[in-house]
């Protein structure tokens, strides 16, 4: 596995990677990865003649209260973890690399990006959709895979793809889950011990909210009190964004029908915690998807 820090470094190693045909998938990270990461390497790797992962943790997508410096990081680690997995080639710039000068340019989806987790983080996918568009510029990745931990970004690239003719397929990989259920993040590790046990309340929360629907609730903003209600039930959670919205235009909607996103953006200590389930009418009428 090739490690390159340089946009330059990264062109020429992909244009002798391109020369011998086949499509590059694109894995985009902000590191110290876990199996939620890997699991979307695994995908670009089957998928994929060249397989390409970054790390970088991207300065414009942190508000200036946010945790930033703080990040979790461990590049040695990761990069063990990328080659064993068979990356061919790990982008790991640097924010000089990035952003030799300030940025000018902005690229936004203020509709979507202004919604849920954009609501109590203003500008954060602002960040996240130019960042993203300038490694799909660097890259130029045939595939590029994106959790659905992170739903609203998912629906966001996909949106900034489509509306700027953006020549890469968006692929969306289910959430890797502790046993628990707790969705796996970079940052858990700031969780502690105690904290780790009540952040279990989030993906029940989504239980929760599956039974409901599927039990014949329809009132969206009745779903949303419910599961604030149940949320606040554990002392150390203090939900922040508990929505139920329409599963492709993020909007509000009036009654629940076919298909939904529950989005949970919930504090538990100073650790944010998001997760998310979509609710199909398959759900509703009981039948139920296995996490
Ligand atoms: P991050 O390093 O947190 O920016 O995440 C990089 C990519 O990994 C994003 O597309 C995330 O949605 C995805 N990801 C993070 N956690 C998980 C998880 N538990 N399961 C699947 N994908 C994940």
């Amino acid at each position: 596995m090739r490690v390159l820090s340089s946009i330059e470094a990264l062109r020429a190693a992909l244009a002798a990677a391109k020369a011998k045909g086949g499509t590059v998938g694109f894995v985009p990270t902000m590191g110290y990865l876990h199996a939620g990461h890997m699991e979307l390497v695994s995908r670009a790797r089957a998928e994929n003649e060249t397989v390409v992962a970054s790390i970088f943790v991207n300065p414009l997508q942190f508000g200036p209260t946010e945790d930033l410096s703080r990040y979790p990081r461990d590049l040695e680690r990761d990069r063990a973890m990328l080659e064993t997995a068979g990356v061919d080639i790990l982008f790991a710039p640097g924010v000089e690399d990035m952003y030799p000068r300030p940025m000018k340019t902005v690229v936004d989806v203020p509709e979507l990006g202004c919604e849920l987790e954009g609501a109590v983080r203003p500008g954060h996918f602002a960040g996240v959709a130019t960042v993203v568009n300038k490694l799909f510029n660097i890259v130029q990745p045939r595939n590029a895979y994106f959790g659905e931990k992170d739903y609203q970004q998912v629906v966001i690239i996909k949106q900034m793809v489509d509306d700027l003719a953006l020549p890469v397929r968006v692929v969306s990989v289910p959430t890797v889950r502790d046993a628990d259920g707790l969705a796996l993040s970079s940052r858990n590790v700031y969780l502690s011990e105690e904290e780790r046990r009540a952040a279990v309340v989030v993906p029940r929360a989504l239980d929760e909210a599956e039974r409901l629907v599927a039990q014949g609730l329809t009132d969206p903003q009745v779903l949303e009190e419910k599961l604030v209600g149940f949320i606040s039930r554990e002392p150390l959670a203090k939900p922040e964004v508990v929505a139920v919205r329409d599963a492709s235009t993020l909007q509000a909607i009036a009654k629940i029908e076919d298909p939904v996103v529950v989005a949970l953006f919930v504090r538990v200590g100073t650790t944010k915690l998001l997760d998310n389930r979509v609710i199909a009418k398959k759900t509703m009428s009981g039948t139920g998807e296995a996490r």
